[in-house]
């Protein structure tokens, strides 16, 4: 009776979601994530309905097909994380097959007599089934679904467990799990009804921190270069200087600006000048350390951090990057184009009460001067009390606070 209560609700619940995610499907229909999860209470679905009418249909129908739909429902659902997770299809396939092979022996035992065996071999698939769903759960190593995924497949684990519990009653011990294991009849009604509402509600939260994910993500990212924009490197600079604040190791910030930008884009067109742009941006991501950061702070400007090193240290590496544009990367492949640029550079020195602000602003003045002095070069902005101690041997030297070390 209660076990009856409780396949209703599942019914009612099944119902529900299918109308739920069948409006999701066709609200973006070519999200193949939202399909395949929608085909998931299809299945259920066409599941009850072949049980309802049952006595009208053929065999094959009732006791072949009928009880492959459930375990064909967790094996669509696989189908869906594949896709959400953009793997490829070596999990659907293992899915599929597992069906494939459980139908003959659907067929086989769908008289009455072996009707425990069958029901206990549709356990079994949907066991299986749950398997791969935790392979490919746990196999993902995405931080911010990290939650959702650990909590279905913690989920999975057990149900798994129940699943595998009735064929071995059915198939080792003889039995059938409905009435000689009242216990875990109970307890898989109440398991199913859990995941009925479970899974699908999972599989939204999966749905929603990546998307939000993704829009955090756009919001501090380039779209032309794909390098930081101005939003994230003013992110990535606080979080630098808090760094420097905290463990006193000086942080290094440079200003890169492309020289005669402009007759470049009135010579080639703007589309080469979008090529060059994101050419440079990746010419410079290839040289510079992965706890390097690089952004674009506007039009043809990059600002490239350079935390626990110090401004003489980094003269090299300015050089290197200065000398090599000059000799022409291909930044833009199938032309001659050949572009300079002009850096500015300052960094922490041992000033605690610097904001990011400060900073930008002395490698910009670091840059004007490069570009007075005649473009294609890198300055260094100098501060108070850096004389006599600092590492820029070649640079004249000035007393005065705010002026410019040329190289
Ligand atoms: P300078 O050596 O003094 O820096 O000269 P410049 O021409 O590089 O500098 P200016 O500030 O006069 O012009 C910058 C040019 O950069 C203007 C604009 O055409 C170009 N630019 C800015 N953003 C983009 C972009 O996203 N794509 C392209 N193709 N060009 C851009
Ligand atoms: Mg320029
Ligand atoms: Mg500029």
């Amino acid at each position: 009776m209660l076990v009856d209560a409780i396949l209703l609700i599942q019914d009612v619940q099944l119902l529900c979601f299918t109308v739920v995610f069948g409006v999701l499907a066709a609200q973006r229909w070519s999200d193949r994530t939202r399909r395949w999860l929608w085909y998931t209470f299809v299945a259920n679905a066409i599941g009850a309905a072949i049980d309802l009418l049952g006595a009208r249909l053929p065999v094959w129908l009732t006791h072949g097909v009928g009880p492959e739909m459930i375990p064909l429902s967790y094996a669509v659902f696989n189908v869906a994380l594949v896709c959400f997770d953009r793997r490829p299809r070596t999990a659907s396939i293992i899915s599929a097959l597992i069906l494939v092979a459980g139908f003959p022996f659907l067929l086989a035992w769908s008289g009455a007599p072996l009707q425990v065996r069958s029901n206990a071999l549709g356990d079994l698939l949907i066991a299986l089934e749950s398997i791969v769903t935790i392979v490919l759960l746990l196999g993902h190593h995405e931080r911010y679904t990290k939650a959702p995924r650990l909590l279905m497949a913690g989920f999975f684990v057990i149900f798994a467990g129940v699943e595998f519990a009735r064929p071995w009653v059915a198939f080792v011990m003889g039995g059938d799990p409905d009435v000689t294991t009242p216990r875990l009849a109970m307890a898989c009604s109440i398991i199913y009804v859990v995941n009925v509402s479970l899974l699908p509600l999972g599989f939204i939260w999966m749905m929603q921190a990546r998307s939000e994910w993704d829009l955090m993500q756009q919001s501090i990212i380039d779209p032309l270069t794909a390098v930081l924009n101005r939003r994230g490197l003013e992110q990535a600079l606080e979080r630098e200087l808090a760094r420097y604040r905290r463990y006193h190791q000086e942080l290094t910030l440079a200003i890169l600006d492309l020289d005669h930008f402009k007759s470049v884009n009135d010579r080639y067109g703007h589309p080469a000048g979008d090529a060059i742009l994101r050419g440079l941006a990746d010419f410079l991501r290839k040289r510079l350390r992965r706890t390097d950061v690089l952004g674009r702070l506007g039009g043809e400007e990059f600002v490239l951090l350079f935390p626990y090193t110090d401004i003489g240290r980094s003269a090299s590496l300015m050089e290197e990057l200065c000398n090599n544009l000059r000799t022409c990367p291909d930044l833009l492949p199938g032309t001659d184009v050949c572009i300079t640029a002009s850096f500015g550079v300052t960094s922490t020195r041992e000033r605690q009460e610097l904001d990011g602000g400060d900073l930008l602003r002395e490698a910009d003045v670091a840059l004007y001067e490069a570009k007075q002095n005649g473009r294609d070069r890198v300055c260094y902005f100098k501060a108070p009390g850096w004389i006599g101690r600092d590492v820029l041997t070649r640079s004249e030297d000035s007393s005065e606070p705010g002026s410019i070390i040329n190289r």
